[in-house]
């Protein structure tokens, strides 16, 4: 049952996460609490080889993962790798993988994190405010627009778009056919805020019955604990009525002459209110406002109401 924020007895900090065989071969990179930077990612052995899916926010965080895959696969070389996404938590270690790595993503992923200023340094939008360590800016080789099959040995992964901008412009999702074992990236918050202000609010919800349609024995969200059996479906119709309460939120707002702001500060969180992060209903709210407005986001805009809302800037354990 996954149902609100992990309890943590001490601060998630970046010595926290746990390497989890998911099945023989598949691993999850787990971090508690899941919450602002703090993301999975995860490996797969097969063959002579291993892929990893999404590296870390920090130099530290991306050095005890790929310490902790190399233990658990005997060593095995990282010759594939996949960016799920364009998100710093999930693609700032990139630059931590073996030079011969061969690292793929979708194209907007590419080209967002080549455009991304955050990797330079983090604004203080966060308390404290991240500090990447050593970790440099290194896109895909290879971009996958929809689909892209790897076969490591026996083990076959796909890499699919699920067709429409959800979380981001750019998702990717791995997906082991054989194992039924899904890694989600962001697509799947579990027990946390989703958040998809830079993707698509309509779209995130449509994306879920292509996410349901996998069946999946195990999924690996981008953040929150691994998911299993019934746990897969009740996490994802947590997000759809999330998202569709945002949906009518920004209704509901605009009919009133609301801000995004102002609307966020009227809504009643309900059942959302345990989540962790739940300042992202401002930043989502924004996305939904300028698709419906059809004008690009402001996000430094967006994040400022996020801060407004939260009266202090957003918390990060990273
Ligand atoms: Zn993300």
């Amino acid at each position: 049952m996954i149902l609100g924020p992990q309890a943590t007895p001490t601060p998630p900090g970046p010595g926290s996460g746990t390497l989890d065989e998911v099945c023989p071969g598949v691993h999850a990179w787990v971090q508690p609490d899941g919450s602002w930077w703090v993301n999975n990612a995860g490996a797969v052995a097969g063959g002579d080889s291993v892929l990893v899916v999404d590296t870390c926010a920090t130099e530290a965080r991306t050095r005890r993962f790929l310490d902790a895959v190399h233990t658990s696969t005997g060593g095995l070389p990282v010759r594939f790798a996949v960016n799920t996404h364009q998100h710093g938590d999930h693609a700032y270690g990139n630059s931590l993988l073996p030079a011969s790595t061969v690292l793929f993503g979708h194209p907007n992923m590419r080209e967002g994190l080549r455009m991304d200023p955050v990797i330079e340094g983090c604004p203080p939008l966060w308390d404290p405010v991240p500090d990447w360590g050593g970790v440099t800016r290194r896109l895909p080789h290879v971009t996958v627009e929809s689909a892209l099959t790897l076969h490591l040995g026996d083990r076959r992964i796909d890499l699919l778009h699920p067709g429409t901008p959800a979380h981001t412009t750019g998702d990717l999702v791995a997906w082991l056919p054989e194992e039924r074992v899904l890694f989600s990236g962001d697509l799947v918050f579990a027990g946390l805020t989703p958040l998809v202000f830079m993707g698509s609010v309509t779209g995130a919800l449509s994306a879920f019955d292509w996410l349901a349609s996998f069946a999946a024995e195990a999924l690996v969200p981008g953040h929150g604990p691994v998911l299993r059996g019934p746990a897969i479906d009740e996490v994802l119709e947590q997000h759809r009525r999330y998202y569709r309460f945002l949906i009518h939120t920004a209704e509901d707002g605009r009919s009133r002459g609301w801000s995004a702001l102002e609307a966020a500060r009227q809504a009643d969180l309900g059942e959302f209110a345990g989540w962790a992060d739940a300042e992202r209903i401002v930043l989502n709210l924004h996305r939904l406002y300028a698709d419906h407005e059809g004008r690009e986001l402001d996000i430094p805009a967006a994040f400022g109401d996020a801060i407004a809302w939260l009266g202090r800037p957003m918390h990060t354990w990273v």
